[in-house]
């Protein structure tokens, strides 16, 4: 009998806009927990959902034994979770959560359903907790020695234990992909690019602090593994399941510039070369030294945040990074064969008509192989969050909703936001074209220019 069933609310099939990208990757947060309880003497069982479906859930959770049951929250899968709650609950299961937006809505968590939520890292929290939960239902006293939880105490109030001090992540094992069916993503890459692609992680943590993204699981200081233990890692992906490439899933992969070289070194010694994309920050990567080393140990794609491109915005929100920054990081990728993309935020406080322009600008000059904008929406538990509380217009059901859903006051409408899409989007097409296709590059022009006016009168609405 498995001592925990852990799963998470995310299926594929409910999801169409993700069934077109066809970019699926393990769960590993939760495959990191399913090791560590093995390693700590316990039998998880994984209901990956990704790739299932929910009369399956069902039937699991009836045909089991076990009752207990973990779920990961994230800001995107809330309703899905809740009605993973309810369907547990029903079946009489202790059901705690953990996860980003658990963390941010603990209380409304146990109002729809959980025992427990686990804030911050679950590995360690989870194996005190099953054992006390094995014995049967625990009282206060007991949970309130647990670092890192939230419970309603048997006067009916919401009680928060003392946090919960991060992981030494060198003593984690690694996630435990032999504990879910890892085909059906290497089969579903294979089938939609190609090529399959495997996650790892070299680090926990970003000590940064832009004000609008949570830190509610693992914290605001970075925590990196060895160098070694990591290519063992990769070593062991190639072996197992030979990739075609590999996505390091880090806050920020180029951090430490040191370690990036001893892990570069490590790899060649090893003889290990495996194409790999990730994401980083632009100050993290000003060095033609360190871009070419990227470039030596295979990396295909780099992802940075610009989020917009006028400094005095990317001051307001905490980036600690410039424009310029961003270019000469874009550049340097370039340089080196690396393909960029970056990732551009509207509706920051204090945007105006100008700062967007800059942003235009900015993509025009830095041009990027891929762009992808996204209007900020404040996550609970951040700063930005903090700054713009009183004008937030909660959605009457919480359940249905996520964070993007939170309106602001004062914002500008949806609308707008389009209109500067298209603006940003024509204007660089124009820009691209102009010496090789000069007809097609006046033809983008134009519908910048009309994108532009429009957002200039939705502006003032
Ligand atoms: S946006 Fe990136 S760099 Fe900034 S705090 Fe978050 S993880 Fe760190």
């Amino acid at each position: 009998m498995p001592d925990i069933i852990l799963t998470h609310g995310f299926f594929l099939a409910e999801d169409p806009k993700e069934q077109e990208i066809m970019r699926p990757y393990p769960p590993l947060g939760l495959l990191y927990i399913s090791s560590y309880l093995r390693s700590s003497g316990m039998a998880p069982l994984v209901f990956d959902s990704t790739f299932s479906d929910r009369d399956a859930f069902t039937a699991l959770l009836r045909k089991s034994d076990c009752r207990i049951l973990g779920i990961y929250t994230t800001h995107m899968t809330r309703a899905s979770v809740i009605a993973q709650v309810q369907a547990a609950k029903g079946e009489g299961y202790t059901v705690i959560v953990g996860g980003p937006d658990s963390a941010g809505y603990p209380g409304q968590y146990i109002e729809h359903g959980a025992d427990i939520v686990v804030i911050g890292e679950g590995e360690a929290a989870l194996a005190e907790l099953i054992p006390l939960l094995s014995r049967g239902k625990p009282d206060s006293v007991s949970l309130n020695e647990i670092e890192g939880l939230v419970y309603r105490d048997k006067e009916g109030s919401v009680v928060r234990t003392l946090p919960r001090a991060p992981l030494d992540i060198n003593y984690i094992p690694w996630p435990d992909r032999e504990n879910i069916n890892l085909d059906c993503y290497l089969e579903s890459w294979y089938a939609s690019h190609g090529e399959t692609s495997i996650n790892l992680i070299t680090s926990r943590g970003c000590r940064y602090g832009c004000r609008w993204c949570s830190h509610s699981v693992f914290g605001k200081t970075e925590r990196r593994r060895k160098v070694t233990d990591c290519a063992d890692e990769v070593e062991w992906i190639k072996h197992r399941y030979n990739p075609g490439q590999l996505w390091y899933a880090d806050d920020v992969f180029t951090m430490d510039h040191n370690w990036i070289y001893r892990f570069s070194a490590e790899l060649r010694s090893r003889g290990i070369y495996l194409p790999f994309e990730t994401i980083s920050r632009a100050d993290r990567m000003q060095e033609e030294k360190l871009v070419k080393e990227l470039a030596g140990m295979g990396c295909r794609r780099i992802w940075i945040g610009s989020e917009s491109g006028s400094n005095r915005i990317l001051k307001a929100m905490g980036r600690g990074v410039t424009a310029e920054q961003i270019c000469h990081a874009v550049e340097l990728s370039k340089q080196q064969g690396i393909e960029t993309g970056i990732f551009l935020m509207w509706g920051y406080e204090g945007e105006t008509l100008e700062d967007i322009e800059l942003t235009v600008e900015h993509v025009k000059r830095c041009l990027p192989d891929i762009f992808f904008t996204t209007v900020v929406h404040p996550i609970r538990g951040t700063s930005y969050y903090e700054e713009v509380s009183d004008r937030i217009i909660h959605p009457d059901d919480w359940v249905s909703a996520t964070d993007k859903d939170l309106a602001i006051r004062g914002r500008k409408s949806a609308a707008f936001y389009r209109a500067a899409d298209q603006w940003l989007k024509n204007s660089v097409k124009a820009h691209r074209l102009k010496n090789c296709e000069p007809e097609n590059a006046a033809r983008y022009a134009a519908e910048a220019e009309k994108a532009r006016e429009r957002a200039g009168v939705l502006w003032n609405e």
